[in-house]
């Protein structure tokens, strides 16, 4: 039997293949992290990533490791706004409170703040968090210290892409239309910092 809540280690193989520890500060998964309160709620984490690019980078823990998905314009409280949410590799859990600069030439290289984090946990009839990912549409509330709230994650294979998904902020009491969250609110909530004035 496998414990949902040990690092998946199967699952992070692509994570490791596309980083050199020598070299980067990011965490390698091997020494894993307890999760949450032994289950749900679980932990939610939103990193701001100034690579080439800047996004944000969304991370939901689901079987022992960080399920991923960069969002180029960020997340929204806006209920009308519909953000792509691209799924890439599942990072470990002791990823959430990473904060550093990756060097250049390193896969994803640039500067990563923790732009917030705190809690999720599904919404709904009891289904588990990992059946609605595998059929493409999970409503989760988040409690996190920027974003609150009922939000859903649909996959749209946009473009033959089953990677595409969108992010949107359900209307609840937590939706604020029109404002930009993003931009108001830039900074870590770890350290202060904004992404550029990491070391
Ligand atoms: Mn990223």
């Amino acid at each position: 039997m496998v414990c949902p809540y040990r690092e998946n280690t199967m699952s992070l193989e692509k994570y490791r293949s596309k980083r050199d520890f020598a070299r980067t500060p990011e965490p390698d998964g091997e020494k894993g992290s307890p999760p949450l309160q032994g289950g749900l709620p679980a932990r939610f984490v939103i990193q701001k990533h100034h690579a080439r690019t800047l996004h944000y980078d969304l991370r939901l823990e689901e079987g022992g490791v960080l399920k991923s998905w960069a969002v180029p314009k960020g997340p929204s409280l806006d209920p009308a706004d519909k953000r792509l949410a691209v799924a890439v590799e599942d990072h470990p859990l002791e990823y959430g409170d990473f904060e550093g600069s990756i060097p250049e030439g390193e896969y994803g290289a640039g500067r990563v703040i923790v732009w917030d984090r705190g809690t999720f946990e599904p919404a709904g009839e009891g289904e588990p968090f990992a059946e609605m990912l595998e059929r493409g549409a999970a409503n989760i509330r988040i409690c996190g210290e920027k974003l609150r709230g009922g939000f859903a994650l649909v996959r749209t294979r946009w473009g033959g892409r089953a990677d595409n998904w969108l992010l949107i902020k359900e209307k609840d009491g937590y939706a604020r239309p029109g404002y930009d969250v993003t931009a108001e609110e830039p900074l870590s909530v770890l350290s202060g910092r904004d992404v550029d004035e990491v070391e």
